[in-house]
This record gives structure tokens, sequence and C-alpha cells, in this order.
């Protein structure tokens, strides 16, 4: 395909496919269709590439799977000559790694930067979308990737005097390129998921004092990241090709150096689990803590008696017991929520400028000029930093404010909660696909290589519908309805739907409480994908213009 004239120059003709998202399965999916000759462009909200990686660019920002793995496997010479040098990147590295991926494969041409979308709609006469931006440009296509990321849309609790701040204040997924100037200043810390917990230590160490504004304690363990090993790098780069295979038949899409036992977690004695759970503590595992033993994660009496062991750790590490019961979850299972991994996190609680203040007990009220007030205290702060998450999993494709099929609102359909085949696409909307949409394993597998995987599953599927003149390929209701109860059947083994959290959607208030993701582990979920390929996507409602088969699913 040529790539001498600029997407950008060529919205006056339909395009075969809009990607939306220029993070790494966007990038992905944009050089994959470039090679297969596609007409493709990609709308990109922000001014580079590296979607999440891109965003999250606050002081610690860092992934928590191994530098090795998290990375794309689709290209030997890309992953041979890369050289990451931490176990667990930090945030430069990545963004580093999307930039070069981008001019390393020439992705920048088929970019459209600073290009938010902010409407879809299908026209049914046509078999196309209709993709309007927020600078008032419209694109046509064929198809549409929505490669927009599970945590996208920043979540800012509504609290009353937010404007009225003479401070600065900062979402952490909108952290200026420039950096913030701490030193010297009073800083209030609101939210202790992940970002909070790797953000802690850092501003600790540059502020002139530091508020943690704590709701809910987390469990975290520590990320103990170092410089790369070469040996280490070599071996994996020795083995990539077989490694990268094996990863596929992982529940997290993760080779891990496991510390997980084959038994229940009685069947050993009091100092036998100790001696365990020291390990796996210490093993740069936290994906993996959960299943220490083979009951840790499915059944709560076994559970509770890690959560007690992480609890005695985070006494032991912090110097003031009140402080140390405060940073404690006592209020749901260990695994419901992600578990954190830190540097530092429970330690900075010992410095003498950092304070821990409860606001489940003593709840924030409002924003006020100089800081922020909590039903019972005033706090003057310089600076506020909202770690507050995400509305995550479906936040960003309703944001795009998509029609489908019949004038039928996206909103509407999931107006109780999201519905979909795979996370892959949802009924009503023909043509549109998506990468680690909502009842997908997002974040439950390591979604460099899952998103490849689900794009080249896309590319496969629109392959098949071009080949075979399909001019419209959709999600059923019965497809969805079978995804459902498969997402139901392996969440109710797990701690999650026991737990409020960004999992469940029980973050943001009045959005319906589903578990979001799929729980079930990576290589069952692909399994469930590769067959619905199979007899020519039967399952699928197709349109073509000549008859289908018998037996084949028909808009018509
Ligand atoms: P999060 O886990 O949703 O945490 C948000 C925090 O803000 C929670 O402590 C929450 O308290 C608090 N909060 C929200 N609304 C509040 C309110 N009205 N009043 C007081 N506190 C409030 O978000 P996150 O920390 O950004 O992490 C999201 C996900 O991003 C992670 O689970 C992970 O998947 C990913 N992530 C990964 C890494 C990594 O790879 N290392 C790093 C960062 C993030 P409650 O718990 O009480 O709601």
């Amino acid at each position: 395909m040529s790539t001498s004239t600029p997407a950008a120059d060529r919205t006056d003709q339909p395009f075969d496919v809009v990607v939306i998202g220029a993070g790494f399965s966007g990038l992905y999916a944009l050089h994959r269709l470039r090679q297969q000759g596609r007409r493709v462009v990609c709308l990109e909200a922000g001014d580079g590439v590296g979607g999440t990686w891109y965003w999250n660019r606050y002081p610690g920002a860092r992934v928590d799977i191994e530098s090795m793995q998290y990375s794309y496997s689709f290209d030997e010479n890309l992953q041979q000559e890369w050289t990451w040098s931490e176990h667990f990147s930090p945030q430069p590295d990545l963004e580093a790694y999307a930039n070069h991926v981008a001019d390393r494969f020439d992705l920048r041409e088929n970019i459209r930067f600073e290009t938010r979308v902010n409407e879809l709609t299908f026209d049914d006469a046509a078999d196309e979308w209709h993709v309007g931006t927020a600078l008032g440009e419209r694109f046509v296509a064929k198809y549409v990737i929505a490669a927009t990321g599970s945590l996208d849309v920043s979540n800012v609790p509504d609290w009353p005097g937010l404007d009225s701040f003479h401070g600065e204040a900062y979402h952490t997924s909108r952290w200026p390129k420039e950096g913030v100037e701490l030193a010297g200043k009073r800083v209030g810390l609101i939210g202790t998921g992940s970002t909070g917990i790797q953000l802690a230590p850092e501003v600790a160490a540059l502020a002139d004092q530091l508020t943690v504004f704590q709701r809910t304690p987390n469990f975290s363990l520590p990320s103990l990241n170092r410089e790369l090993d070469p040996e280490y790098v070599q071996d994996w780069k020795a083995n990539y090709t077989q490694r990268r295979k094996q990863v596929l038949k992982t529940h997290g899409a993760v080779l891990m150096s496991s510390v997980a036992e084959q038994r229940s977690i009685f069947d050993y004695t009091e100092v036998e689990r100790e001696e365990v759970m020291e390990r796996a503590w210490n093993a740069r595992n936290g994906l993996e803590f959960i299943r220490t033993f083979t009951d840790t994660s499915t059944d709560l009496e076994a559970n509770a008696i890690l959560a007690e062991f992480v609890r005695n750790k985070i006494r032991a590490i912090v110097d003031d017991p009140g402080t140390a019961e405060l940073l404690c979850p006592k209020t749901y299972p260990i695994g419901g929520k992600r578990i954190c991994q830190d540097s530092g996190y429970y330690e900075t609680f010992n410095r003498d400028n950092v304070k821990l203040v409860d606001v489940r007990a003593d709840t924030i009220e409002e924003i006020t000029e100089s800081g922020l007030r909590t039903t019972d205290s005033e706090y003057e702060l310089d600076v506020i930093i909202f770690a507050t998450g995400f509305d995550a999993m479906t936040g960003s494709m309703l944001n795009m404010n998509a029609t489908g099929l019949d004038g039928v609102r996206l909103a509407d359909r999931w107006a109780d909660g999201p519905k979909t085949v795979f996370g892959l696409m949802t009924a009503g909307l023909p043509n549109l696909f998506m990468v680690h949409g909502p009842g997908s394993p997002s974040v439950q597998a390591q979604m460099i290589t899952t998103g490849e995987w689900q794009v080249d599953w896309i590319l496969r599927a629109i392959e098949y519908l071009e080949d075979n003149q399909i001019s419209r390929f959709g999600a059923t209701h019965a497809q969805e309805e079978a995804w459902a109860s498969e997402l139901d059947t392996v969440a109710a083994r797990t701690m999650h739907a026991k737990t409020d959290s960004w999992y469940t959607g029980a973050n943001i208030p009045g959005k319906p409480r589903v578990l979001l993701m799929y729980v079930g582990g990576f290589e069952r979920y692909s399994n469930w994908c590769i067959r619905a390929t199979d007899h020519g996507y039967a399952e699928f409602e197709k349109k073509q213009r000549v008859s289908l088969p018998s037996g084949q699913r028909s808009f018509e």
C-alpha cells in the first residue's frame, strides 16, 4: 500500500478502517492493516503515541508485569533489538518504546493526533460508519476498531468547590508533561489504588508535607524492582519464540517463575504456610500472589489467612500502630481488588512529613479555595492530586456516543451494564470491533500480547468479510447471552464479584454493578473466540449482496 499521502489529507474518501486510539493495541492494528494494504487512519486524542503510557505520566508510574514479557511479540527483530533496563518498566521507558515502534514501522503518517472521536454513527443504507471528531471532522469507513483502552476516562468525584481551589490540582492520568514542582509544597493525595500507592513515596520524597486521604486501604506487595540482569535478558531473547506461545496458554498471559503450591492452604502446618507465603511475598509477582495456594483465590477462609499474612507485614513495616491498622484492608477479600505492587509505600508512613487521613470515617465534604474540608477538619494544601481512578472499561466506548442499527444508542443498550461477545463486538453495532472491551480479560491478562491476539482475531474477521463480500457483520443477542452466562460462571469462582471496585463499576456512583472483565483466564477466553470463527463465523449475523449458505444468519 502506498503511504506517501498523509492520511490527514484524505478524509474525502471512505477508509477501509478507522482505528481509534494509538496505544499499544491501536499501533499494532494500524501496522497490520497497513501491511495488508488497507486504507486506514488512526485517530488519537493525545499528541503522542502510547495510550495509557502516554497519559499516565505521574511520578512513579510503572508497569507491574515484567518488561521482558510486557512488550510486542509480532516482530522478531524488534524484540531482539529493543533493550529494557528495569525489571518493571517505568512510564518513560514504555512511552519511549511506543515512540520507537511508531517510528520503526512508519506509523505516524497514518495517525491523526489531537483528534478525539465524539460521534460514531452507523449508516444502515451504506453499511458504513461515520466517525465524528471534536474538531468537527467526519471520517467514513467500512470498519471501526476501537482500541480506546480500559482505563481512559478519568474519575474526579463531583465534590463541591472543585473549581474554587486556588492551588494546583491534577488527576494522575492528566499529569503535565513538564512535571509538577512539588518541593516545599503541602500536597494532598486523594486515592490509594495502584496509582496512589505508586505516587505516594515519590511525592513524600519531594514535598514539604504529604497528606494521604484514604477511603479504602489496598493490599500491596513490594515490587522489588531492579535493573535487568543481562543474562536474564539473553535467556528471554533466546527463547522468545517458544515462550510467547506458552504465554497464551496461561491464565494471565504471563509466564511466572511460579511460587504457587499445588495444594490447599489447610494441607500445611502454620509454620509451613508462613514459609510459603514469605516466598510468595518476595516473588515480585503481585498477579499470582492470590494463587499462592489452590484455594486462596476461591475459598474465603483460605483467603482470610493470606490476607492476615499481608496485614501482619503492614503492621511490621509501619511504626505507628494506629496508622498501620488504618492501612490494613479488612473489608474485602485479598485479590477482590487488583493487588498492588509498590516501591516503599507502607514505609512512606514512617516519614515525619507524611500523614494518613481516613476519609471513610471523616468524609471529604468540599474542595475549598485553600485546600480541602472533611466533616471534622480543614486541610491547607498547595497541590491536590486526584488518584481517584477511572470510569473503567465502558467509559471510553460510551463517551464516543455510538449509534448503531436502526438508530439504537449504545448508551441505551448498555444502560444496565455492557453486553458484548468476548468484549470484541456488541449487538447492534455491526462492523465495529473493540480491543480489550468490556467482557474481555483486559487487565486480567498481559495487555500488549493479548491486544495483539485480539487484533489478529479482528483482522482475520475483516479478511473473511472482504473475501466473502459481506458488507455487514454483527454479534447477536443470543451470543451476548451465552457470553454473559460464561462471564457469570467464571466470576462466581473468584473474589472479584464479592468486592466493590472499578472491576464491578462500584467506584462510579450510579454505574450498573457488573463484573466488567472476563476472569476465566486467557486460554479459556481464546478458545471461546476461536470456536466462534468456525463454519464461516456461523453464529454472527451477516449481510451480503449474494445469498448466504444455508444455516447462516442474516440481518435481512
Ligand atoms: P483505583 O484503583 O480505582 O483507585 C482509586 C482510589 O481513589 C481508591 O483508593 C478510591 O477509594 C479513591 N476514591 C475514589 N473516589 C473517592 C472519593 N469520592 N472519596 C475518597 N476516595 C475516593 O484507580 P487507580 O489507582 O488509578 O488504579 C486503577 C487501575 O489502573 C489499577 O487497578 C490497575 O489495573 C491500573 N494501574 C496499574 C498500575 C501498574 O501496572 N502498576 C499502576 C497504576 C494503575 P475506594 O477504594 O474507597 O473507592
